[in-house]
C-alpha cells in the first residue's frame, strides 16, 4: 500500500494553520485514498498518530492509532478540556530522535467527522487524550517541542 514521505522540523509548512476540509469532498475516491495512505504511513513509521500537515497536505485531518486500528478525524475540535493536567513524555515523527516532557489536559472531549463524513463525539483520557491534543496542535502549526518543559532525549539533535 502507498505511503507518504513524512516532513521533518524545521520544514516551514509544518508551522502553518491547516484549512478545514469541505465535507462534500470526504467521499471522493481521491480523499479516501489519501486517508488510507496517511493511515498506512502512520503504521509503517510506527506512530500512534499522524496529522495531514506532516505529509505536506495542510488540511484539518489526523489519524489516531487506537490499539492497532487507524481512525481518521476530520475537522476535529476539542470542545471540552479538563482543568486537571498530566505530564508525559512525547515524541513526534516530524521531530525524529527528540523526546521531552509535555503538560496536557488529562481529559478532552473531541468532536469531528469520520471517514464517512458522519459526526462523532468522544471523551478521552490518558494516552488517547494526549494523542488528540498533540495531533490537533499539528493542525495549528504547533509542535510538541514548543511546549516541552524538559527534553529527555535528543535535545542536541534539535534543529532550529
Ligand atoms: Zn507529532
Amino acid at each position: 500500500m502507498k505511503t507518504l514521505p513524512v516532513l521533518t522540523h524545521p520544514t516551514p509548512s509544518l508551522r502553518e494553520r491547516s484549512v478545514e476540509v469541505d465535507p462534500k469532498s470526504i467521499g471522493t475516491p481521491e480523499f479516501q485514498a489519501f486517508l488510507e495512505a496517511l493511515t498506512e504511513t502512520m503504521f509503517v513509521e510506527d506512530g500512534i498518530g499522524i496529522a495531514s500537515p506532516q505529509v505536506g497536505r495542510n488540511i484539518r485531518v489526523f489519524i489516531v492509532n487506537h490499539g492497532g486500528i487507524g481512525t481518521a478525524y476530520i475537522n476535529p475540535l476539542i470542545t471540552k478540556t479538563s482543568d486537571a493536567t498530566v505530564i508525559g513524555e512525547e515524541g513526534c515523527l516530524s521531530v525524529p530522535g527528540v523526546w521531552g516532557m509535555v503538560e496536557r489536559a488529562k481529559k478532552v472531549t473531541v468532536e469531528a467527522l469520520d471517514r464517512h463524513a458522519r459526526k462523532v463525539k468522544l471523551e478521552c483520557k490518558g494516552l488517547e487524550a494526549v494523542i488528540f491534543q498533540h495531533e490537533l496542535d499539528h493542525l495549528d502549526g504547533i509542535l510538541f517541542i514548543d511546549k516541552v518543559k524538559e527534553f529527555t532525549k535528543g535535545k542536541d539533535k534539535l534543529k532550529v
